[in-house]
């Protein structure tokens, strides 16, 4: 009996050095520093549980290529391990209208479930990427940018293409027609001019994919994954439910403007450290602020509050791998700000908070975006 303690430490502690590594933290000297930063105590203050909990997974893919630029790219070889992975642990795949639907509706949902996208209409995913999700019987989202395809751009699908997996049971959705970055205006142009702008060009792009394939859902996928507070107002107000790329889990409670999805790409291809996120979990996010990801700032302060069933003393925070302090505001309640010490040159970074589910080994995830929009600092 008296082994069983240290067996769960040390099992907690493999979590942590697992979860340090998903995270991008390479040296065993800062993985200690995790450690120490969120060694579990003894709680006597249990983390408030939703009554009803539903969760799923959305991956995004862009190229299945070893000969594409590999940020936004996985081999076939790789996408087929991470399908492997999940038919072997049970996953139910569903298409991505079917999920959003019992989500928003809160119906019952298989306790691992996933959803799988692909952006831009990229060659390699009409004949490397849907051909192997096919071998799986695994159902598919594209998320088409129109003007590429209608410009025959080299490395894009041709409507034929898009229309063959269209009638193949692929649900197309929108990407808008020229794959803006949607938060940053035009020169000269006010923020009313961007917003109409935007507008005018995600419904274009909808009444095509409409015309090309029949398809109609109110579904797109921000470019780059990018959006503000005008933008998710615009999408809820056009009865749109709107995907992003930072990293999360979805569930019952998340917000339906700005649902994140996993890029498991690059380094971040390997089932090694895929299978944390395909087994994530959605935090209740209770409080949010600011809640847009926009800003001048190169390290921002945001306020959280997170509910769910774990161990506050289990709750970390990072950035770049690194962790941060907690600033605790209600411990009870598990309300916090976050900030990093380290400067981000990039345009768009994140904080992300994780904490394991009690008697689990499955993390919830939330992902904080940041996008810095300066000049020169386009992508
Ligand atoms: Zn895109």
């Amino acid at each position: 009996m008296a082994l069983l303690p240290s067996m769960g430490t040390h099992s907690t502690l493999k979590h942590f050095i697992k979860l340090a590594i998903t995270l991008g933290v390479v040296s065993i000297l800062k993985s200690n520093a995790v450690l120490g930063q969120t060694a579990p105590l003894p709680s006597t203050s249990p983390s408030f549980t939703p009554s009803k909990e539903g969760h799923a997974v959305i991956t995004i893919y862009h190229h299945v290529s070893d000969s594409t630029p590999r940020s936004t790219s996985l081999t076939a070889d790789e996408l087929r391990i991470q399908m492997e992975y999940l038919r072997d642990n049970n996953f139910e795949v569903w298409p991505l209208d079917r999920l959003i639907q019992a989500l928003q509706n809160k119906e019952p949902i298989p306790e691992r479930t996933a959803a799988l996208t692909f952006d831009d209409a990229y060659i390699s995913i009409y004949d490397t990427g849907w051909p192997l999700l096919k071998e799986f019987g695994f159902p598919m989202t594209l998320f088409v940018t129109t003007q590429p395809i209608n410009d025959n751009q080299r490395g894009y699908m041709n409507w034929d293409q898009v229309r063959e997996m269209s009638e193949g049971g692929v649900i197309i959705a929108n990407h808008m027609v020229n794959h803006p970055h949607m938060v940053d205006a035009l020169p000269g142009e006010t923020n009313a001019e961007r917003l109409a702008r935007l507008r005018a060009e995600l419904l274009a792009a909808q009444e095509h994919i409409r015309r090309e394939t029949g398809q109609d859902h109110k579904i797109m996928a921000y470019p780059y994954g990018e959006f503000d507070d005008d933008i998710t107002a615009m999408i809820e107000e056009l009865g749109f439910v709107a995907l992003a790329q930072n990293s999360g889990a979805v569930g019952y409670y998340s917000d339906f403007t700005a649902l994140p999805r996993y890029p498991l790409a690059a380094s971040f291809a390997d089932i090694a450290s895929a299978r944390t996120k395909l087994d994530s979990l959605a935090f209740q996010v209770l409080e949010h602020s600011p809640r847009s990801p926009v800003t001048d700032s190169k390290n921002p302060p945001v306020t959280l509050q997170l509910a769910g069933d774990f161990n506050v003393s289990q709750l970390g925070c990072y950035a770049n791998g690194k962790a941060l302090t907690l600033q605790w505001l209600d411990r009870d309640a598990v309300r916090f700000t976050i900030q990093a010490e380290e400067e981000f040159q990039m345009r768009r970074y994140g904080y992300i908070c994780t904490a394991p589910k009690r008697g689990t080994n499955r993390y919830y995830w939330f992902n904080k975006l940041w996008i810095r929009s300066v000049p020169g600092n386009a992508d």
